[in-house]
This record gives C-alpha cells, sequence and structure tokens, in this order.
C-alpha cells in the first residue's frame, strides 16, 4: 500500500482540477476553479439534477441564469440507466446536454436515507433498490469508477453520512472509516487526467473531530474539499460553528465544498467562514411549491394577496421569469396546477441564488466589506417568510 501522501499526490501533470485564489476579505474568498469541462468562478452555486435534470429547467433556462457547475447523483444515474448507458450515449455531458462541468455526490447520502433496509459494514454499504427492490452492493471503489464512467468532472469519495445525534464514540469511529473508505477509492482511481476526487471531512457534531479530520485529509494534497453530514437536522448555529472548524483547517489552496446548504443566508454567511461552492435542492424544491426567495423576503406566490398582483416576482430581479410573469399570474397558474408555474419559480430561484454569489464574490474582489455586510443583510431578509 503506497504512502498516505503519495495516494493524493497525483502529478501536476496528469491533474485535471486546479483552483486559484484571487482575493480573501476576512476568511470570504474569491477565486476560480479549474475543471475539464470549463472555469467555475467562485463562491459557485451547483443547481441540482438528481436523475440528470434540473427539475422543470431545461440546459438553456440554466445557462441563461447563469449556472456554472451542475450536480447530479450517482445512487440514480447508477440505478437508471446505469453507467454503460450513460458512457454509450456519450458520456454525462452528452447525456445530460450539459457541456460545463458537472459533479456528482457519491450516492452514499441516498443509501443511507434509506435507512433500514441498508447493512454497513467495512467493505462498503448493501441495501435494496426501493424502485426495483434488487440486491445492491456499494463500496468505496465502486463508487469512484461509476463516476470516472460517468465521465464527471469531480467525483466525490463514499462516506458514511452520521444522523445529528451520533455520539462521540460513533462520530470518531465513523469518521475513521470515512478516511478508509477515501483511501480506497483514491487507490482504485483510473482516469486522474478527466476526473477530479474530492474528499469529505466528517466528524459528527464534534468541533475537534472536526478539526482534526479536515487536517488529517489536507495532508492527503487532494483535488479538493468538502464538508459534509452539515443540515441534517442540528441547527443553523450547530452547522455555522462545524463548517467553520473545517474550513479553518483545510488548505488555503484549494476549493472547499460545503454539501447541502441552499438558503441564502446560509450561502452568505458560509462564504464569510471560507467557503467556496454549495448544492441544494431548496431553491428547486421551494420552487416547485410556489415559494421564492426575492429581495423584499420568501414569498408564498400562491397566497391570496397575489391575486391581482401585477409586479414581478422580484421587483430587483432580472431573471427571464421575472422579465415576463406577474406574481398574479403564477399565483393563478399554481392554483390551476400548472406546470410553467413550477417551472417559473425554479428558474428566479436559481437565478436569485447565483447572483446573489455573483455580487458576494464582487464585494469579495473589492475588498467591499461594506457590500458584502449588505448582502449578508439582504440574505436574512431574502430568507425570510412573509405572510402570503
Ligand atoms: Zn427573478
Amino acid at each position: 500500500m503506497p504512502s498516505k501522501a503519495a495516494i493524493g499526490s497525483i502529478p501536476m501533470a496528469t491533474r485535471c482540477c486546479s483552483f486559484d485564489l484571487l482575493s480573501e476579505l476576512g476568511q470570504a474568498r474569491a477565486g476560480v476553479l479549474h475543471l475539464p469541462h470549463g472555469d467555475v468562478p467562485t463562491p459557485a452555486f451547483m443547481p441540482v439534477g438528481t436523475r440528470g435534470s434540473v427539475r422543470g429547467v431545461g440546459p438553456d433556462q440554466l445557462q441563461a441564469v447563469g449556472a456554472e457547475m451542475l450536480l447530479a447523483n450517482t445512487y440514480h444515474l447508477w440505478a437508471r440507466p446505469g453507467p454503460q448507458t450513460i458512457a454509450n450515449l456519450g458520456g454525462i455531458h452528452r447525456f445530460m446536454a450539459w457541456d460545463r462541468p458537472v459533479l456528482t455526490d457519491s450516492g452514499g447520502y441516498q443509501v443511507f436515507s434509506l435507512g433500514a433496509r441498508v447493512k454497513l459494514t467495512e467493505e462498503g454499504v448493501s441495501f435494496r433498490d426501493p424502485e426495483d427492490g434488487a440486491k445492491r452492493f456499494l463500496t468505496p471503489e465502486l463508487a469512484i469508477q461509476l463516476q470516472e464512467t460517468f465521465g464527471v468532472d469531480v467525483a466525490m469519495q463514499l462516506d458514511e453520512c452520521l444522523d445529528a445525534g451520533a455520539d462521540r464514540e460513533r462520530a470518531a469511529w465513523s469518521t475513521a472509516r470515512t478516511t478508509r473508505w477515501l483511501e480506497r477509492g483514491l487507490a482504485a482511481r483510473e482516469r486522474p487526467d478527466r476526473t477530479a476526487v474530492f474528499g469529505i471531512v466528517q466528524g459528527g457534531m464534534f468541533e475537534d473531530l472536526r478539526r482534526e479530520h479536515a487536517l488529517e485529509l489536507s495532508a492527503l494534497d487532494l483535488d479538493g474539499y468538502a464538508i459534509g453530514g452539515l443540515s441534517v437536522g442540528e441547527g443553523t448555529e450547530r452547522m455555522r460553528d462545524m463548517a467553520a472548524v473545517a474550513a479553518g483547517a483545510l488548505p488555503r489552496s484549494k476549493v472547499r465544498y460545503l454539501m447541502g446548504v441552499g438558503l441564502p443566508i446560509d450561502l452568505v454567511e458560509s462564504v464569510m467562514l471560507g467557503v467556496d461552492l454549495f448544492d441544494c435542492v431548496v431553491p428547486t424544491r421551494a420552487g416547485r411549491h410556489g415559494t421564492a426567495f426575492t429581495s423584499v423576503g420568501r414569498l408564498n406566490l400562491s397566497g391570496a394577496r397575489f391575486a391581482e398582483d401585477r409586479d414581478p416576482i422580484d421587483p430587483a430581479c432580472p431573471c427571464p421569469s421575472c422579465r415576463t410573469f406577474s406574481r398574479g399570474y403564477l399565483r393563478h397558474l399554481f392554483k390551476s396546477k400548472e406546470l410553467l408555474a413550477r417551472s417559473a419559480v425554479s428558474v428566479h430561484n436559481l437565478a436569485y441564488l447565483l447572483r446573489l454569489l455573483r455580487r458576494v464574490r464582487r464585494a469579495v474582489i473589492d475588498d467591499d466589506l461594506a457590500a458584502l455586510r449588505a448582502l449578508h443583510s439582504e440574505a436574512r431578509v431574502a430568507s425570510t417568510s412573509q405572510p402570503g
């Protein structure tokens, strides 16, 4: 077995991922993540296309609102249509009609969320597919192989997802296993020139475990680093503390990705803790239910008060939905269960978050703390529910 440092240390010539740190303001960073399918200005938000599609939002619309990178789900694409079908259709980018960077999660989170049907061993995770009942076995090696076969820009290691209530002993044991699984995944790589691999900092809800794990993974000189196991019901303050400890212990020269966080206020606060990359289903899920994040607060557009409202979803938003539709019309569409309404508000929510992060990036580059604070205040308003 090669030494730990050697496993992560892919020679520069064969690396397909690098990160340029352009500017810092406090802990907040502005940078560029370089990947095989393009450069991603950071901080950045990845819309989630679980089964290879961002629900109700096409690739042209994603481009129109400034999405630079998408997330898809390994477990779902493994189950249907399968890695070989995706490869035969030209790889994940051709498959999804998206020629910019794609990151896939490892599939672990979905498997663990199946709960009682999951059997966890040192070797991997066995479970029954909830849709077709098939027996499946996911290992750290298979997680990497699947993602390399899809041809994604960034693959995530298989990690164990702890629930927020896990005690210290369990968290320490599980975190050590996540490191062993990372080493196995790295050893199974065949295309480091085409697919980067990010490790995931775990450590449960324990600051010292989080810090130790971040330092341990830092020594492996990985392509990038994720902070996982948060936003699982631990509460905002806990999440912030854990993200701060992990981000503070990760290398300054590598990208830092906070998994599964997507409320406007959480994005801005996490950037101020040193996080560069995000993904979350919140903007599209909320959009499908008629909830819009706006500069004047979180609005539920199916509310009666919007029935004759001629304003756009957000008067300050230049997105295609805000340029086209009135709140009154969208309210009617939600009441009539028309698909267009779901799509229109999903588009707006993505546009809002992506534009928010672009403005945060500008403030960091301009060294403008007052602007960053103003965006923080706006994000707090945008995340706060207004009477519908
Ligand atoms: Zn809009």
